[in-house]
């Protein structure tokens, strides 16, 4: 398989030997990289990609989760080209930031106010502070399998660099998260957890784990914070709907701000007034993109225009008839794999057996991932070098149908790797 990607992607190679010269890793996104070397993207149109070779490949990646609306959405653009006229970097209060968040507290029960980010990463670190500021506490417990951000990724066994004082428990595992946040009880700030482990290879809490979790923190005294950076995109009301559990705190990203970079942070009133720059005692939070026009526009399209509650959930609904046809593939094949995940996000598992939790997927064969990795790109499908798949609003039944025959051809292709 790497032989035959060798010979479709040759200039993909060249443009790599020169990336490689001035970044490390010919690039500044490590989740990018696979063997033997990434392609080079040259254009988007719609769902699909073209490559410097001139390859087209149905984007199933979606940038993560960014990518909800394709390449080139209509209303996303004119919503930039709009932004674009009334001026760039206005450098003050405008009337499209306060829009945009009145939006997102209208669409998620746990938001009652919300501050803007540039990105994931940088709403979860802002969150985490809120937390550590309203309880006057340390710690924070997170799940292995989380992923809050380029530097908060939680492996068994792996440190972060982030400056907090990390607890780290088995994700799903009830009795092991009621033990933690019970000894740790006045020394603990809050509990940050993503409804459905996104990076983490699409596995979803299970609904005792989350309650147990909110129970928890309330008896603790610490904050309960949902990651919904991925999940806010599963239904009406993002995970915290699908489940009725509602976090004290939450994160958004990725889609919301309508493919251009993003992050929000908000939850409990009470909480997010320590931002208000009028107290004696605010925390300050800075960032001179936070409100930038481009993205405000382009998220106020997103999420009020196309990508409605009422649109999410018929979405998700088809998210999930496709993961259950692609595990039926499987099933008639008599093939181990399964797809997990909810609604529009999934991924992809060689193997048989439960998965719960980060070890479950971690347990999976990383050789047989990148081998259907390889083969679904030579078929014309981007998936994540690791199996994930994020459904995009361009996608097409028909390109859909094409898209399980290609999954069908691959398992049997691979039969007798694969069982
Ligand atoms: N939290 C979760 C759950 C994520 O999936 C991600 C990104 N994959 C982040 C946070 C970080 O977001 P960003 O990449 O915008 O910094």
């Amino acid at each position: 398989a790497r032989a035959r990607y060798v010979d479709r992607c040759p200039k993909s190679y060249q443009a790599f030997q020169e990336a490689l010269s001035v970044m490390p890793g010919g690039n500044t996104r490590t989740v990018l990289f696979h063997e033997p070397y990434p392609f080079r993207a040259a254009t988007g149109e719609g769902s699909w990609l073209i490559d410097a070779d001139g390859n087209r490949l149905l984007n199933l990646l979606g940038e993560y989760t960014a990518g909800l609306f394709g390449h080139d959405h209509p209303e996303i653009q004119l919503a930039i080209r709009t932004a674009l006229q009334g001026g760039i970097n206005l450098g003050a209060h405008h009337s499209i930031e306060s829009k945009f968040a009145q939006l997102l507290v209208s669409r998620f029960p746990a938001l009652e106010k919300v501050r803007f980010t540039n990105s994931g990463t940088e709403a979860t670190l802002m969150a985490l502070t809120a937390a550590r500021a309203h309880t006057g506490r340390d710690k924070i417990l997170v799940f292995e399998g989380g992923y809050h951000g380029g530097v908060f990724l939680f492996k068994p066994d792996i440190s972060t660099n982030a400056p907090f004082s990390w607890e780290v428990c088995p994700f799903n595992d009830v009795k092991a998260a009621v033990t933690a946040i019970r000894s740790l009880g006045p020394e603990l700030a809050a509990v940050m957890v993503e409804p459905m482990l996104g990076s983490g290879g699409c596995v979803p809490a299970r609904p005792d784990f989350l309650a147990a979790l909110r129970r928890e923190s309330d008896a603790a005294g610490c904050l309960l914070i949902f990651d919904e950076v991925m999940t806010s995109r599963l239904g009406e009301e993002g995970g915290q709907g699908l489940y009725g559990i509602f976090p004290d705190l939450m994160t958004v990203g990725k889609w919301i701000g309508g493919g251009m970079s993003f992050g929000a942070f908000g939850g409990r009133a009470e909480v997010m007034d320590l931002f208000d720059p009028r107290r004696p005692d605010a925390i300050a939070h800075a960032g001179t993109f936070n409100n930038n026009v481009l993205t405000m526009h382009a998220g106020v399209a997103a999420l009020g225009r196309i990508y409605t509650a009422k649109h999410a959930f018929r979405f998700n609904a088809w998210g999930d008839k496709i993961r259950e046809r692609l595990n039926q593939t499987a099933i008639d094949l008599e093939i181990p794999f399964q797809i997990s995940g909810l609604g529009s996000l999934m991924c992809l598992h060689p193997g048989a057996g439960p998965i719960e939790n980060y070890r479950d997927v971690m347990r999976r064969d990383d050789r047989l991932r990148e081998l259907v990795f390889l083969d679904l790109l030579e078929e014309g499908y981007y998936i994540a070098r690791r199996g994930f798949i994020a459904l995009s609003l361009t996608l097409t039944q028909q390109e859909i149908d094409r898209f399980v025959d290609a999954f069908r051809r691959v398992l049997e292709r691979r039969s007798d790797l694969l069982r």
